[in-house]
């Protein structure tokens, strides 16, 4: 990296995602001058704390910008409809995690180990994909280069802080209640959570599937920049708190055996295989959570067409899924020279 240091701004810095923001850009060591923490009016004045030191909360408002060289946004679609189009017309580059650019045809939608030129040369607005698309589209990369990818058929297992910290809460105090015999309060979700699983993720629309299953249909086609493949996803809210898991059939264009996929996938950026079965190796949630990679296991033929594979995909939604994503395009924009 260049020596530069940045004005950094995240909105929605007190949620879940837009705290994790903070701790990956020190982790990370990016080159912060500044760090400007935004959320509502209900957070202003309150402190967070980074780099070892205390700084205050702000409210987010229209003058918020000024200065500001790059702006990672997670305080929801309209939040980011309404300030992020104010914060590049201030001259900063926006990262954005919520789904209000994600299919805008102007927009990158960006994985930078799957696509980084996506990004192009003046980026305004970059869009991070949805949790649950990019790790699946992490794991398929090294397999799409190889063989081509025909139809995929996906199922979710999402862990409920994709949902926010309200959800985490919610999980928390229903275990509780029900171990203690109380009667569980359900706010967030329609049903209760807590030793549940809840086919419904986002709302349902006409034909039957969930915004949330459109999402890993239209941006994996994005991604991948390539419109023919089919997709067809069901995603599930389990009661695990980090980490989401996906059970991914893939049908590749040529043939591809679950040996060279695997050994794909092991030399493949930010992936890593946990595939022996017999010693009970396979990657679960809780190996994933608080870590960066998506973990690869139970890789095995589809036997029921001529070429397909089949693999369990688990990783850190709120890594990986939002937080590590947007700090790795900001830190490709500082490679590129885009910032
Ligand atoms: P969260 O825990 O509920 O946090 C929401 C954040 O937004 C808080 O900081 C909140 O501030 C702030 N906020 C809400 N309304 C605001 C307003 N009007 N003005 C300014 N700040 C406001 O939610 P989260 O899980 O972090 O998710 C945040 C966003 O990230 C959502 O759009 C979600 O869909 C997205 N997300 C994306 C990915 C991904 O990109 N892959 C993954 C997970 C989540 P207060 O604390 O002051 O209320």
């Amino acid at each position: 990296m260049s020596g530069e240091q940045y004005r950094v701004a995240v909105v929605g810095a007190t949620g879940a995602v837009g705290n994790r923001m903070m701790e990956v850009l020190e982790e990370r060591r990016f080159p912060v001058g500044e760090l400007k923490p935004l959320a509502s009016a209900r957070s202003a004045g309150g402190k967070l704390s980074f780099a070892g030191r205390p700084v205050p909360v702000e409210e987010l408002k229209e003058d918020s910008f000024e200065g500001v060289r790059l702006a990672l946004f997670s305080a929801g679609a309209g939040v980011s409809r309404r300030f992020a189009p104010l914060a590049a017309q201030a001259g900063c580059v926006v990262v954005d995690n919520s789904s209000a650019f994600r299919m805008d045809p102007e927009k990158p939608l960006v994985v930078p180990e799957v696509n980084p030129d996506a990004v192009g040369r003046r980026p305004t607005i970059i869009a991070n994909p949805n949790c649950s698309t990019i790790q699946m589209v992490v794991a398929l990369k090294p397999l799409y280069d190889a063989a081509g990818i025909r139809r995929i058929v996906v199922t979710t297992f999402q862990a409920v802080s994709g949902t926010g910290k309200r959800a985490v809460h919610e999980l928390e105090s229903q275990v509780k209640d029900l171990e203690a015999g109380r009667e569980p309060v359900v706010q967030v979700y329609p049903f209760q959570i807590a030793f549940n699983c809840l086919p419904h993720i986002g709302s349902f629309l006409e034909d039957g599937y969930t915004e949330e299953e459109m999402k890993m249909v239209n941006e994996t086609r994005k991604i991948f920049g390539d419109p023919d493949i089919g997709v067809c996803a069901t995603t599930v809210r389990v009661p695990v708190y980090y980490g989401h898991s996906e059970s991914v059939t893939v049908e590749t264009r040529r043939p591809l055996s679950p040996e060279k996929a695997r050994e794909l996938l092991a030399a493949a950026p930010g992936v890593t295989v946990v595939d022996d079965p017999s010693n009970l190796r396979y990657p679960t949630p809780l190996m994933a959570a608080h870590k960066d990679d998506t973990f690869v296991g139970r890789i095995r033929k589809d036997p029921s067409v001529e070429n397909g594979l089949t693999l369990w995909v688990v990783s850190d939604n709120i890594r990986k899924g939002a937080a590590t994503n947007a700090v790795q395009i900001a830190e490709l924009l500082v490679e590129r020279g885009l910032l």
